[in-house]
């Protein structure tokens, strides 16, 4: 709020969900700080504010269909399954995709696809998606995931190099993208075909 987060809907989610479950029992007295924290295999939970800033430049709907891409402890994914219908959810690491589908699933979670893999192609048998989110930083805006957008769709996605990106919201207008700058942050790096590659 103290930041300029202004969507009530992704204020009371976030306000509601116990970030502190998404993080190793080491980081639990941290979980509330505005900051990123380890999550294992070199990758980080990230900080609340951006969370906060990339779910409300989707402009989620109730009945929506969300992609995201970097699933990570899972925390920015049960935020979308709240304000969203149905959320399609794809990790590299195996063991954190394990780990945040067990943890959804026991905190009752029944609107999320999981996938483990390379998700910088999307997941196109899935799409089109009204919204795609994009949680790690890629060195490009991949066209493959705006094919993958319904008419009006939005895509967020850190872009730029590995020590900082700028946060765009890419927006399919038919053949065209309406692209708006949103902030700069530094994400860890998306792999994959579409990324930094592997
Ligand atoms: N939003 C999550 C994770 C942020 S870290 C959270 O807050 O917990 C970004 C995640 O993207 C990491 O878990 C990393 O493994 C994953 N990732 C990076 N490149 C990927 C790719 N090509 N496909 C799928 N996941 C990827």
């Amino acid at each position: 709020r103290r930041r300029g987060i202004l969507d009530e809907r992704v204020l009371q989610t976030m306000n509601e969900l116990p970030r502190h479950e998404f993080v190793a029992p080491a980081y639990v007295f941290e979980a509330y700080e505005d900051h990123p924290l380890p999550i294992g295999e070199g990758q980080t939970i990230s900080q609340p504010y951006m969370v906060a800033v990339m779910t409300e430049a989707l402009e989620l709907h109730p009945a929506g269909k969300v992609l995201e891409i970097g699933t990570g402890s899972g925390y920015q994914t049960a935020i979308l399954a709240r304000l969203a219908g149905q959320v399609f959810t794809i990790e590299k690491f195996s063991s954190l995709a394990t780990a945040a589908e067990e943890r959804l699933r026991g905190m009752g979670f029944t609107n999320i696809l999981y996938r483990t893999g390379d998700g910088s192609g999307g997941w196109p048998e899935h799409a089109p998606y009204h919204c795609i989110l994009v949680t790690a930083g890629a060195p490009f805006v991949p066209e493959v995931l705006v094919d993958q957008l319904a008419e009006g769709g939005r895509l967020v996605i850190p872009v730029g190099d590995t020590n900082q990106q700028e946060l765009l919201q890419v927006v399919r207008r038919g053949f065209d993208r309406e692209i708006h700058s949103i902030n700069y942050c530094r994400f860890v790096p998306l792999t994959g075909k579409y990324g930094w590659g592997e």
